[in-house]
């Protein structure tokens, strides 16, 4: 059957989630999609964690609010050991997945709205910080997941969002009520959106008073009449119909990705974070980056494990394993995966309180952990692309395996150490182009921000003119002339 738009998500609510895969037949059951299932299993593990003795420690907290056990996911950070714990635990999940699990962003998005409402409370005596406390009590009660939703379209990039043709690249308020706000406009590659329970909606560039209704925060659940959900394409994602051919059948690749638009949606007042305090909106949106930054040296580096993994066992499936050369490769893998979970520890030892009293990570190290993954995670697929052999870029399908003719000569001639069966070469290949892939990669270098974003938060961290005065002082050239 030939689908297209087809309507998937609570009809009668008018909210919608859309998947524009034109060649499968669709079912209307959203858990047993194949398009999604895979990163519902990958969002489970972030639950079922919880409940394993071994990682307790890391994956429940104590809530500061209500003094109740809680999923760490909910928590909002009291201490330098809760920020040494976050890169510890995202990593451990990570091992466990081999791919995103998506339950960070809206993390560090409670994590920013807590602190920034409470220094707007500060300066204009608003509610906002009460308000944000009610709803991570209701989220941390209830277990639920929340997509970090700050990515808008943003139209043309050199404009801010009041100079855009089309006001909704942004989203923006265009009413106000007894009641509450009526908001429209989009966010774009929402980690997670279609299997959480809400969104946690935050700005996405500095403003000035010009774009007033562009400062808005705030929080609803994803099945909220009006909210429209695009599930986003994948890299080969057609391979979702099968299983082996997917290289991670359970866990799948990256977070499942959607468009949340929201076509003139009404929010209540007390799900109201922010609105109109333009001049607070950098600090939300530094704030949020930060926090998320300090994440890539984690879930990234535990999905890099098994990559490690995966290429040095084809290191052994080949016959090669005591070759210096694959040895070496091996060891430059780890040795840039360690430096990216080095600096996200550092950022959570080196964390300080803010004024709401949370604790939030160091800003050069979160900012270098980022920027490290944007080249390192690159630089560690080469290696182990090269390990792996050309195969892993010319393998038949799993239906040729199947096949009573042509799957015993894919047996017979994509084996390689004796012993080793073919099947077991082909899925490790497989996890390791799924790891490897464009999807996956992308996320690496865009997600959190591009390159350029981290870059502009060295150089001021860095901060030059303390440095040269440090050159000055050495050589003896006064300050003051
Ligand atoms: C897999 C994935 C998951 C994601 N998950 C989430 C999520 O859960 N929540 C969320 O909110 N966001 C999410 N994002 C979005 C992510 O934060 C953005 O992709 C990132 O901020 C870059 O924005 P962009 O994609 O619009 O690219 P652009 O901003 O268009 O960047 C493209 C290039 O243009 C440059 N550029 C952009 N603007 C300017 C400018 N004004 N001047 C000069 N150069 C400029 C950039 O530096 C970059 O080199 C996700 C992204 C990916 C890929």
């Amino acid at each position: 059957m030939v689908c297209f738009g087809h309507l998937l998500f609570k009809p009668e609510a008018l909210s919608w989630l859309f998947i524009l895969h034109n060649y499968m037949d669709l079912t209307d059951n959203i858990v047993d999609n194949p398009f999604i299932r895979p990163h519902i299993n990958s969002a489970a593990a972030t639950y079922d964690i919880a409940f394993d003795p071994e990682y307790m420690d890391l994956a429940v907290a104590t809530s500061h609010l209500t003094g109740e056990k809680i999923n760490r996911f909910t928590h909002i950070q009291q201490s330098r050991d809760d920020m040494v714990k976050k890169p510890k635990f995202l990593r451990a999940i990570g091992r466990k997945t081999g791919t995103c699990f998506q339950r960070c962003v809206g993390w560090d998005a409670l994590n920013t709205v807590y602190s920034v409402s409470y220094e707007i409370d500060q300066k204009y005596g608003t509610d906002y910080h009460e308000r944000v406390c009610n709803y991570v009590k209701y989220i941390q009660k209830n277990d639920l997941m929340v997509v970090g939703g700050m990515t808008d379209p943003k139209g043309d990039r050199g404009l801010p969002p009041h100079k855009q043709p089309d006001p909704d690249l942004f989203v923006h308020v265009v009413e106000k009520k007894e009641d509450g706000i009526i908001v429209r406009g989009a966010k774009a590659h929402q980690t997670g959106a279609a299997n959480s329970h809400e969104i946690l909606v935050m700005p996405t560039v500095s403003l000035k008073p010009e774009d007033k209704d562009y400062a808005v925060s705030f929080a609803l659940p994803l099945d909220t009449p009006g909210i429209t959900l695009i599930f986003g394409r994948q890299t080969n994602d057609e391979r979702k119909l099968g299983t082996l051919d997917q290289g991670n059948p359970t866990y799948g690749v990256v977070g499942g990705e959607a468009l949340v638009v929201f076509n003139d949606v009404f929010v209540p007042w007390e799900r109201v974070f922010m609105l109109g305090e333009t001049e607070f909106v950098g600090m939300l949106v530094e704030r949020f980056a930060t926090y998320h930054r300090h994440n890539y040296g984690a879930c990234k580096v535990g999905v890099i494990d098994v990559l490690i993994g995966a290429t040095a066992l084809m290191a052994d499936y080949n016959g090669v394993p005591k070759a210096s050369h694959i040895k070496d490769k091996i060891i430059e893998m780890v040795y840039l995966n360690e430096n990216m979970h080095a600096t996200s520890l550092a950022a959570g030892y080196e964390s300080r309180a803010l004024p709401a009293g949370n604790y939030y990570p160091h800003t050069m190290y979160a900012n270098i952990t980022k920027q490290s993954i944007t080249r390192y995670h690159y630089e560690i697929c080469r290696l182990a692309h090269d390990i792996t052999g050309g195969f892993i870029a010319t393998l038949p399908s799993e239906k040729d395996l199947a096949h009573p003719v042509v799957g015993p000569m894919i047996t017979k001639y994509f084996q390689a150490t004796a012993g080793v069966p073919t099947l077991d070469r082909i899925k490790i290949g497989r996890l390791i182009e799924n790891v490897t892939g464009g999807t996956s990669l992308v996320e690496s270098m865009h997600g959190a921000g591009s390159p350029q974003a981290q870059r502009v938060m060295i150089l001021r961290d860095a901060n030059l003119e303390q440095l040269k005065k440090l050159a000055k002082d050495i050589v003896g050239i006064d300050e003051e002339e």
